[in-house]
């Protein structure tokens, strides 16, 4: 009998912390399921996504392929606030039909044709079942066994049978994909990234998605003076990112007229901090009218001389908001592979021309006195200007 015959296709979702939550869960299961009718409206398919007993399932309409179902687990594996993703058959609930399941799935796999070993794994969310998890592991096992004979190995096994006893049906797999974890975005609230066209700033973005915060984009260019290449990698980076949230909005301030000016203050070793506080305080009246409630930016301690923690201090104290830096303990080398696995690193990698090149002092000051910045500011009327920066934005449309 064949896997269609005895069931139908679906996607069984892990949740990952939600689990903790107490009388929010509800809350945190509903937004979550938002975001993923949201991220498969890109396929030209009916899904039915409904919570399940702590999991949630994705039903798929009948005569969709394996592949279709791949896929769609796929991009559901984008979807911050899951732990695993599991292409999955729901059969009906007796046992027999679970075990004829259990063999039409291992007829179509490779490890069966050469014998390789099994294990079966059921588990019982509905404790009404006629057969205890073990007894259904026996049975299925036996089965299986007896028609294709494999070994069991419980402790190592090649390949597993996953059976999950719920209220109205049994759902089967064999295996998944890994998750982004964390919890939903939307449900921390909203946040302004400070997107550089770099390596780190997008890490940092994804990371506080992942913390559930919705997040939107600015970026400052130092356009007239530069090209528009760091304005196209913001917009790349902001692209790659968003498969992780939907909706995300990207903004860049032409910056390169105020950091003529904050050039031309003359204090040179102050000017890389003085214009990182101008970002902020520009960021910060963004961030208020968009009703962000945070600022983020890719700083990592010690990473280079603006972010050491006299500069991080001065920083935090240019602005009312938080700055969260999700990166603040990471090094190098830990970023650049996360950067690897999201996506981001080749195109952070390309060539451009930062806004902040125009300002670098043969000696950046690592212990910026705030009195010291305070002056400059004062001299350029730094309140004013960043009220002016956040009037000029333009929005990039994705
Ligand atoms: P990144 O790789 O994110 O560019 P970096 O190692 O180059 O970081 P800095 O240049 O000191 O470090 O920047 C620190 C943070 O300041 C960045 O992570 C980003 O959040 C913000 N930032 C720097 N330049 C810009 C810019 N042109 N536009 C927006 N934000 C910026
Ligand atoms: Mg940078």
């Amino acid at each position: 009998m064949t896997m269609p015959a005895l069931g139908e296709p679906c996607v069984l979702l892990k949740l990952g912390e939600i689990v903790l939550k107490g009388k929010n869960r509800e809350l945190f299961e509903r937004r979550l399921i938002g975001n993923i009718r949201q991220a498969l409206k890109e396929f030209d398919l009916k899904v039915d996504v409904r919570r399940r007993h702590g999991v949630i399932a994705i039903f798929l309409p009948e005569g969709t392929t394996a592949e279709q179902a791949h896929a769609v687990a796929e991009r559901v594996a984008d979807v911050p606030g899951l732990v695993w993703i599991h292409p999955a058959w729901r059969v009906a609930k007796d046992p027999e039909t679970v075990l004829k399941a259990g063999l039409a799935l291992f007829a179509e796999r490779e490890e069966v044709k050469r014998k390789a070993s099994f294990a079966v794994r059921s588990r019982r969310r509905d404790k009404r079942f006629p057969l205890r998890s073990n007894e259904l592991d026996r049975l299925v096992g036996g089965a299986i066994n007896d028609e294709y004979g494999l070994p069991v190995d419980l402790k190592n096994p090649e390949l597993t049978l996953f059976v999950e006893v719920d209220r109205d049906e049994v759902f089967v797999f064999t295996g998944g994909l890994p998750g982004q974890g964390g919890l939903p975005v939307g449900s921390s609230g909203r946040a302004l990234v400070l997107m550089s066209g770099g390596i780190d700033s997008p890490v940092a973005a994804y990371r506080m998605m992942r913390r559930g915060l919705h997040v939107d984009f600015l970026h400052f260019s130092g356009i007239p003076f530069t090209t528009s290449e760091s304005i196209y990698k913001a917009y790349a980076l902001v692209r790659k990112l968003d498969r992780f949230q939907g909706g995300a909005r990207l903004w860049v301030v032409p910056f390169g007229k105020a950091q003529q000016s904050i050039r031309n203050s003359g204090q040179d070793r102050l000017a890389v901090i003085a214009q990182r506080r101008l970002m902020l305080k520009t960021a910060e009246e963004v961030a208020h009218r968009i009703r962000a409630g945070a600022l983020i930016t890719g700083d990592a301690l010690g990473q280079v001389s603006s972010q050491t923690l006299a500069n991080i201090t001065a920083q935090d104290h240019a602005v009312d908001l938080p700055i969260l830096r999700p990166l603040v303990g990471w090094d190098k080398t830990e970023i650049m592979a996360e950067a690897r696995r999201i996506g981001t690193l080749e195109i952070s990698e390309l060539p451009d021309e930062d806004c902040c090149s125009l300002l670098a002092p043969r000696r950046a000051e690592t212990r910026a006195k705030i009195e010291d910045l305070k002056q400059i500011e004062k001299r350029l009327d730094a309140e004013e200007l960043a009220v002016q920066l956040a009037d000029s934005i333009q929005e990039y449309k994705l």
